[in-house]
């Protein structure tokens, strides 16, 4: 039976710096729907406008669009053992859609709670940046470059800041997260599912907890 390793969090908890670790180290697909929606970024259809405006909002894309994105995404080749979820399910209905398709596709959900007091979320998206090139997600206050807004590595790239990492932006996803999503972790831990790690370590040492839960 393949995993799907579901990676659960507040926005700002390290599920993306995760996902970038299990995908290249346990060489599964990481699909994340925010970098779904933000692809969205410079397209002018009606429908990527408005999920422009739902993010910069601080709000959740509707079920229905984001359950579609996601079977469409995870019933590709490269899915076949398995892939990880970073910012999905957010919602009871989007969770009950993941049951279906799980059972559709013959795989078993790991959902991987990291935990972290809310008094520090803010600082760590309103300080988070990252680079263009390789996806390397840093931090101007816990995490930062070697070189003042410059990717370690792409040296001649500028790091970008999330347009939804704006202060005001962050409080409502924060809002969003306690009123929406918040629930899906007492659904899975209710029926024994739900394992949890404290996000505010080195992101080495979450990540080992992690791997040791998920393989
Ligand atoms: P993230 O990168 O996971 O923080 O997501 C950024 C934004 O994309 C969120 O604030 C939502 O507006 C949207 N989004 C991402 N994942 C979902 C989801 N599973 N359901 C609804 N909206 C989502």
């Amino acid at each position: 039976m393949s995993k799907i390793i579901v990676l659960m969090g507040a926005p700002g908890a390290g599920k993306g710096t995760q996902a970038r670790l299990l995908q290249e180290r346990l060489k599964l697909p990481q699909i994340s729907t925010g970098d779904i929606f933000r692809a969205l970024k410079d397209s002018q259809t009606p429908l990527a406008m408005e999920v422009r405006e739902i993010m910069a909002q601080g709000r959740l894309v509707p079920d229905e669009l984001t359950i579609r994105l996601v079977k469409e995404r995870t019933s590709q080749d490269d899915c076949r053992n398995g892939y990880i979820l970073d910012g999905f399910p957010r919602t009871p209905a989007q969770a009950e859609s993941l049951e279906s398709l799980a059972t559709e596709q013959g795989n078993e959900i790991f959902p991987v709670l990291i935990d972290i007091p809310t008094e520090i979320l803010e600082k760590r998206m309103t300080g988070r940046r990252n680079c263009p090139v390789c996806g390397e997600i840093y931090n101007v206050y816990f995490k930062p470059p070697k070189h003042d807004n410059v990717c370690d590595v792409h040296t001649d790239t500028q790091l970008a800041h999330r347009a939804d990492d704006n202060p005001e932006t962050v409080k409502a996803r924060l809002i969003t997260y306690e009123e929406q999503t918040r629930p899906l972790m007492n659904y899975y831990r209710s029926r024994g599912l739900l394992r949890t790690v404290d996000g505010n370590r080195d992101p080495e040492v979450i990540y080992k907890e992690i791997e040791a839960i998920v393989t």
